[in-house]
């Protein structure tokens, strides 16, 4: 349990999307589009190795009809259902973000959309399925999840608490706060390496998501019960499980830093601790701009 039981939301965060003839099949020329997609993947990597840390397309095949309704009314409808604990961490990272990203950067926050899909969907960054992992599209401002991509990775090692699963979000809403601040599109994702700028970003979206669970259980406005040094380790492990290297080895294959993205499973642990000891954006600073207060 994470959420206060007690906190009620005031609208719809999220946009659920799936069943009723919303959901598109992928067709052949879906995988350029996933290429695109994967610059902003959690897991990095080449889509084919996606495909295989998946379990095939069978999600697409048992999309219920339940799911386009908002079953997602209260914290203890968070604690108990994955898609409501998705989108009620965009609610607490709306609330860290407003404050902090002001008070830190001087810069606004505006909420990026939150999508829950099933199966497949279209968006600003082409065409996504369930194999292509949670992602941010910064051309509609959108975080988009399926939910399934939890059950991938508790295979891949990670954790299955509940803050292993909002540490994704609060990584992913990480990258819409590079947007805000204009480093997003600047970075090139096809020159790979421990060194890159795109795992310098990606680190950074780590540090950023230490920074949430830093403030979440904090203060009035706080809609998480505190945080347990248990589920702070169940975060750890899955930065763990999804460093460049460990991916690698998960994947049969052999260790070459040169194709990193992410960074390195050490890195991704230090990083989103970075954040979450400190509270500070400075202490994220990966791009070395030294503007933030
Ligand atoms: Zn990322």
């Amino acid at each position: 349990m994470t959420f206060r039981n007690d906190f009620e939301k005031t609208e719809a965060r999220a946009e659920r999307r799936g069943g009723g003839g919303r959901t598109i099949a992928l067709g052949g020329g879906g995988l350029g589009s996933i290429v695109l997609i994967g610059l902003y993947l959690l897991l990095g990597g080449d889509p084919g190795q996606l495909n295989q840390l998946t379990r095939g397309d069978s999600s697409q095949g048992a999309i219920e009809q339940s799911q386009t309704q908002d079953n997602c009314k209260t914290g203890e409808d968070a604690n108990n259902s994955v898609d409501c604990r998705i989108e009620f961490t965009g609610i607490s990272l709306d609330r860290v973000w407003q404050d902090q990203l002001a008070n830190q950067a001087g810069i606004e926050y505006t909420r990026p959309k939150i999508v829950l899909f099933s199966g497949g969907t279209s968006t600003g960054c082409g065409t996504a399925s369930s194999s292509t992992g949670p992602f941010y599209c910064p051309a509609d401002e959108t975080a988009y999840f399926d939910a399934t991509f939890f059950d991938t990775l508790a295979q891949m090692g990670g954790g299955s608490g509940p803050l292993a699963q909002e540490y994704v979000v609060a990584h992913e809403f990480g990258h819409h706060i590079q947007k805000l601040e204009g480093t997003l599109g600047r970075i090139d994702y096809n020159n790979p390496g421990p060194e890159s700028d795109a795992v310098k970003l990606e680190l950074q979206a780590d540090c950023y998501a230490g920074i949430w669970a830093h403030y979440a259980d904090e203060g009035p406005d706080r809609i998480l019960e505190p945080l347990s040094d248990e589920q702070v380790s169940d975060a750890l492990e899955t930065t763990r499980a999804i460093g460049d290297d460990t991916i690698q080895k998960h994947n049969g294959g052999d260790i070459q830093p040169d194709l990193w993205t992410h960074g390195s499973s050490e890195d991704r642990m230090n990083s989103f601790l970075a954040g979450y000891k400190s509270g500070q954006m400075a202490q994220c600073d990966t791009l070395d701009r030294g503007v933030y207060r």
